[in-house]
C-alpha cells in the first residue's frame, strides 16, 4: 500500500496538476456547490433588506429563509437568529452584552481555559475592567464536569461561557448538564456556548444546551467566511456591539450581507437530517486513523475521544511547523495546532497534558464529509516518509 500516495503525487506533478488532500477542517471548510450557487443567487438579489421596493423585500425574504434555516437547525424561533460576520463577532457581542447587562450590579465570570481566543480574549478584557474571572481546567479524561462549573458559579456571576467542543483537540464538554445545573440554581446567570466546531457536527438544540446565547460560524460548515450568527434566547435582553440603522431587529446594525447569508443557510440546508450519518462516517475515519498511527512507529494520538471530525496527533522528533510545511510540499495540509496559534506554542494543548516532550510535535488532523480513508493512508505514508527524509537530515 506504501507509496500509493507517492506515485499519485508524481502522477499530478507530471501532468501539471496539484494535490489537495485537506485535513484542516476544523480552520475552515471548503464551500460546497449549494452554498456558491446561493450565494450568486444572493448577488443578483442586490436589493438591501431594508429597502421599502420590491427588490428590498425580495433580499429581505431571502435572508428570512435563511434565518429559518438556521433557527430550525438548532431548534431555535426565527427571532432568536441574528446574522453577524463570524463567530468572533458572535462571541464578543454575547460577552460584552452579557457585561453590559448585569456586569454592573455583578463581577463573576465562570470560563473554561481552553477556549478559543475569541471567548478567551474578550473575557481577559473583562477582567481588566474589573470582573472576576474563574477559569476551569480540563480533568486527566480532557472533561471538565458539570459539577465543577456549577461550583464555581456564586450569587455574584453573571455569565458563564464554555465552549460545547474544543477546536485543537477536539473535547466534547457536558455543556448541556452543566448549563442545567446552573439555570436551576442560579436562573439569572446568563449562559454563553461557543458552538462553532460542534454545529452541523453533533446533534444539538438551545433547549438541551440551555444556552442563553450561541455562537456559530459558517465558514466551518461548508459556507463562504465572512458570516455567522448569534443565537439570543427570547427575552434576553442585551445590547448589540454595532448600533446604526437597526438591522437585526435593532441588534446588529449594518446592511446584512446578503449573498454570505444565503449561502450560510444553503450550506445548513444541505447537512440537515445528514448529521447523525455524517457523524458515524467521521467516527469510522477517525477510528481508522487511529490503527494506521498505531502502524506507524513515533506516531501518539493525543487525543480522539471527543468529537471525531478532530484528532490531535503527535510525531515524536519532529517540529509540527517543519512537518507541516513538509506535509504542504506533498500535496496533504493540516494544522499545527489551531489556525489561530499562528505557529506559537499552544497552552491549549498544554491543558488536555500532552506531555512536554510531544508538545512542539503536535499536528491537527480535521475531517469534512469528502474525507476518505486514501487521504489517511497519504497522510500517513507522507509522515513516514517525512521521519526519514528529516531524521537524515537531522
Ligand atoms: N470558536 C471556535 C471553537 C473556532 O474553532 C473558531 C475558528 O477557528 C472560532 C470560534 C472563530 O470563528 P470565526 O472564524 O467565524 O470568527
Amino acid at each position: 500500500m506504501l507509496r500509493l500516495w507517492y506515485n499519485k503525487l508524481n502522477m499530478y506533478k507530471m501532468k501539471g496538476m496539484t494535490l489537495v488532500i485537506y485535513l484542516d477542517n476544523a480552520a475552515t471548510t471548503k464551500p460546497c456547490k449549494e452554498a456558491v450557487d446561493a450565494v450568486m443567487n444572493g448577488l443578483e438579489h442586490f436589493g438591501n433588506p431594508s429597502s421599502l421596493h420590491r427588490l428590498g423585500l425580495e433580499a429581505e425574504n431571502l435572508v428570512d429563509k435563511q434565518r429559518e434555516i438556521i433557527a430550525g437547525a438548532i431548534g431555535a424561533q426565527e427571532k432568536e437568529i441574528f446574522f453577524t460576520s463570524c463567530a468572533t463577532e458572535s462571541s464578543n457581542t454575547a460577552i460584552f452584552g452579557a457585561y453590559a447587562y448585569q456586569g454592573k450590579r455583578k463581577h463573576r465570570v465562570v470560563t473554561t481555559t481552553v477556549e478559543h481566543p475569541s471567548v478567551a480574549v474578550p473575557i481577559n478584557k473583562l477582567e481588566q475592567l474589573g470582573c472576576e474571572v474563574i477559569r476551569l481546567s480540563p480533568d486527566e479524561n480532557g472533561q471538565i464536569s458539570p459539577k465543577a462549573v456549577l461550583d464555581a458559579v456564586n450569587e455574584d456571576t453573571f455569565l458563564v461561557s464554555m465552549m460545547l467542543v474544543n477546536n485543537e483537540t477536539g473535547a466534547v464538554f457536558d455543556v448541556g448538564e452543566a448549563f442545567s445545573m446552573i439555570k436551576k440554581k442560579y436562573p439569572q446567570v446568563l449562559t454563553h456556548c461557543d458552538c462553532v466546531q460542534g454545529f452541523m457536527k453533533l446533534p444539538f438544540t438551545v433547549k438541551k444546551l440551555s444556552a442563553d446565547m450561541i455562537s456559530l460560524s459558517g465558514h466551518k460548515v461548508y459556507a463562504p467566511k465572512g458570516i455567522g450568527a448569534l443565537y439570543v434566547k427570547s427575552g434576553v435582553h442585551i445590547p448589540g456591539l454595532l448600533l446604526g440603522g437597526g438591522q437585526e431587529n435593532n441588534f446588529r446594525s449594518g446592511t446584512e450581507c446578503v449573498p454570505l447569508i444565503c449561502g450560510f443557510g444553503a450550506a445548513v440546508a444541505a447537512l440537515c437530517g445528514k448529521v447523525e450519518q455524517n457523524y458515524k462516517n467521521a467516527k469510522a475515519l477517525q477510528n481508522y486513523l487511529i490503527e494506521k498511527c498505531s502502524e506507524t512507529g513515533g506516531v501518539t494520538v493525543n487525543f480522539a475521544s471527543g468529537s471525531p471530525y478532530i484528532t490531535s496527533i503527535a510525531v515524536e522528533g519532529l517540529k509540527s511547523e517543519v512537518l507541516l510545511h513538509f506535509l504542504e510540499e506533498n500535496g496533504i495540509y493540516v494544522s499545527s495546532g489551531s489556525a489561530c496559534s499562528k505557529g506559537k506554542k499552544s497552552s491549549v494543548i498544554k491543558e488536555f497534558r500532552v506531555p512536554e516532550k510531544l508538545s512542539d510535535s503536535v499536528l491537527r488532523i480535521s475531517f469534512s464529509n469528502r474525507t476518505t480513508n486514501d487521504d489517511i493512508d497519504a497522510l500517513l505514508e507522507a509522515i513516514t516518509r517525512a521521519q526519514g527524509r528529516l531524521a537524515r537530515m537531522k
